[in-house]
C-alpha cells in the first residue's frame, strides 16, 4: 500500500486563481497567489509546542479575509471523501474539502490492511458494528457498480490452541448478533484442508470478508464528488476555528506556511471560512484540531491515543501461500498479526500494536508521524506468525509499511466506539466531529457518510 497518485493535484491557490462558484473573491485570489516572504525556510521537523498552545491571537482575526461557503469537509481520507460525495451527490450541496496534504488519501487511508471487514468483532449495536455491516454491503455494491478492484475471498479466524476455542465461539455469537451472514465454525482439519500451510485446532470462516484496492475506491469517490459540486483544495490546512453565534468559522492556512513556520512567531490564518456545515474528518488530528475550535466545549473532546501497526512482507515466495485472509485471536489494541493478501496474491503480515506518543498539533496536521518500520520488530513477528504458519522460514520477513490507529481509548482500556459528535453533544449547529475512526473505518466509510449527512441535513 502507501501509493499516492497525484492525479487531482489542486492547491487552494489554484482553486482561487480560477473562477469558482464557492470562492471567487479577488481579494482571496490575491491572498493565496502571493508568495510568503516571511516563511522562507523549509524545515518540516516536529516542533516542540504543546498541543494545547493557542498559536495565534484571536483578536487579530479582524483583518483576515473571510468567505462564506456551503459545506466544508476537513480531510481527504476515505471517510472525508465519502462524506463529501454523499453531501454533494445525494444532497446537492456544494462542498469544499480542505486537505493539508498534496493529494487525497495520504493519511491512514493509505496505510491499512485494505480488508473489507464483515462486522464480527464489535459490540452489538455499537457504531462500529452497525457501520461495518452496512458499510460492507454498500462497499461491495459500489465496487461492483464502479469496477473497483476487490475480491471477496473470505477469512479464517483461527484458534491455535484449545484454550482459545471459547473465544472463537464468542466471536461467532457476536458476529451472528451483529447480523453477519454465513459464519461457520470449522474443525482444524477442515480449515487445514482449505489452507495446507495453516496450523489451527478450530477456525471460524467468514465468507463476507474480502480485500479492496483502496486507492481506486478513493479515486472513484473523488471523481464522483467532483462532478457533483465538490471542490478539493490540497496543501491547505485548517489550523483552528472560532464560534460565531452558534456556528463555527474555520481558520485556513496554506500547508507550506505551516511547514516553514517557526514556533517563536505567531501563526496567522490566511483565510477564514464561514461554512453552513462542517465535518471534521481529520483522522489522527481530529481531536487536536477540535481543541483549536475556540468556543467548542473541550470537555466533550476525547483524549487521543495512537497505536502504530507495522507490516512485514514475505520475500521469495512464488506460489500463493494462502487463499483466505488468516486472523489469529484479537489482541489488546488490534486484531492480531494477521495474513492479508493484496489483489496480486502478495502476502503481508501485520499490523502489530505499538502505543506511541502524540506529536504537536501542527506536525500532526502535516502528517509528520513516524511511520518507519524497524527491522528488529520482525523478532516479535516470527513467533506470532508461526503459531498459525509453522513453516515460516528464518530471515524471510522484510519491513513493509506502517499505519497509525487514531484511537480514543488507551492501552488496557475497553476499546472505544467510533465517536460521531453533532450539535446534540457539543451545541454547535452544523458541526460534526469524527473521532476514533480506526478499523473498520475503511469498510464503514460509506455508512459513516450516510449517517453524518443525515445528522447534518435535517430537512
Ligand atoms: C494499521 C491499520 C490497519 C487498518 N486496517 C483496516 C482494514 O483492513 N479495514 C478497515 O476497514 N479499516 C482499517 N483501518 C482503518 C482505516 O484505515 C481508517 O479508519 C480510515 O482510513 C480512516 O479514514 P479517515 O478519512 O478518517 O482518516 P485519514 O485517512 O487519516 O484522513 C484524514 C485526512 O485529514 C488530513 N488532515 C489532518 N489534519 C488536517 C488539517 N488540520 N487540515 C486539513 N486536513 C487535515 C490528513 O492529511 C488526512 O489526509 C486500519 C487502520 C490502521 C491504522
Amino acid at each position: 500500500m502507501v501509493k499516492f497518485k497525484e492525479n487531482t493535484m489542486k492547491s487552494i491557490t489554484q482553486i482561487l486563481t480560477k473562477p469558482n462558484p464557492l470562492i471567487a473573491n479577488s481579494l482571496l485570489q490575491n491572498l493565496f497567489s502571493r508568495s510568503h516572504p516571511k516563511h522562507s525556510s523549509s524545515s518540516t521537523s516536529i516542533r516542540s509546542i504543546s498541543s494545547s498552545s493557542s498559536a495565534y491571537n484571536y483578536t487579530q482575526l479582524e483583518s483576515v479575509p473571510k468567505e462564506s461557503v456551503d459545506c466544508v469537509v476537513i480531510g481527504a481520507g476515505v471517510v472525508g471523501i465519502a462524506v463529501a460525495r454523499e453531501l454533494s451527490l445525494k444532497h446537492g450541496r456544494e462542498v469544499l474539502v480542505v486537505e493539508s496534504g498534496p493529494t487525497f488519501g495520504t493519511g491512514t487511508s493509505s496505510r491499512n490492511s485494505e480488508v473489507i471487514h464483515a462486522g464480527i468483532y464489535y459490540p452489538f449495536n455499537s457504531l462500529k458494528a452497525l457501520f461495518c455491516v452496512r458499510g460492507r454491503k454498500l462497499l461491495y455494491r459500489y465496487c461492483k457498480e464502479h469496477e473497483i478492484p476487490h475480491e471477496q475471498m473470505g477469512k479464517l479466524i483461527v484458534a491455535t490452541r484449545s484454550s482459545e476455542i471459547p473465544k472463537l465461539d464468542a466471536l461467532l455469537n457476536r458476529g451472528i448478533e451483529n447480523g453477519v451472514d454465513g459464519l461457520r465454525l470449522m474443525e482444524g482439519y477442515e480449515a487445514m484442508k482449505l489452507e495446507p500451510e495453516l496450523h489451527c485446532v478450530k477456525a471460524l470462516l467468514s465468507p463476507a470478508s474480502g480485500i479492496i484496492d483502496t486507492h481506486s475506491l478513493m479515486l472513484s469517490l473523488v471523481g464522483e464528488a467532483e462532478s457533483h459540486g465538490t471542490t478539493f483544495s490540497y496543501n491547505a490546512s485548517v489550523i483552528g476555528g472560532h464560534r460565531e453565534g452558534n456556528k463555527i468559522q474555520l481558520h485556513i492556512s496554506e500547508s507550506s506556511a505551516l511547514k516553514s513556520w517557526g514556533a517563536s512567531s505567531p501563526l496567522h490564518p490566511e483565510l477564514i471560512l464561514n461554512p453552513k456545515l462542517v465535518v471534521n474528518s481529520a483522522g489522527l488530528s481530529a481531536p487536536s484540531l477540535a481543541r483549536r475550535f475556540c468556543g467548542l466545549d473541550s470537555g466533550v473532546i476525547p483524549t487521543p491515543y495512537y497505536a502504530r501497526g507495522c507490516y512485514f512482507t514475505l520475500s521469495n515466495v512464488k506460489t500463493p501461500l494462502f487463499h483466505h485472509l488468516i486472523y489469529p485471536m484479537p489482541e489488546d489494541g488490534g486484531l492480531g498479526v494477521h495474513v492479508t493478501l493484496d489483489l496480486n496474491g502478495q502476502v503481508k503480515f501485520g499490523p502489530d500494536v505499538e502505543w506511541i506518543d502524540c506529536i504537536d498539533d501542527i506536525s500532526s496536521f502535516l502528517n509528520l508521524f513516524d511511520y518507519s518500520v524497524c527491522k528488529d520488530r520482525s523478532k516479535r513477528f516470527y513467533p506470532e506468525i508461526r503459531k498459525y504458519y509453522p513453516n515460516l522460514k528464518d530471515g524471510s520477513l522484510e519491513p513493509g509499511y506502517s499505519g497509525i490507529r487514531p484511537k480514543v481509548s488507551g492501552p488496557k482500556q475497553v476499546p472505544a466506539d467510533f465517536l460521531v459528535q453533532g450539535e446534540d453533544i457539543h451545541g454547535i449547529t452544523g458541526l460534526v466531529n469524527l473521532f476514533g475512526i480506526e478499523s473498520p473505518g475503511l469498510t464503514a466509510s460509506m455508512a459513516i457518510a450516510e449517517y453524518v449527512a443525515a445528522k447534518l441535513i435535517t430537512n
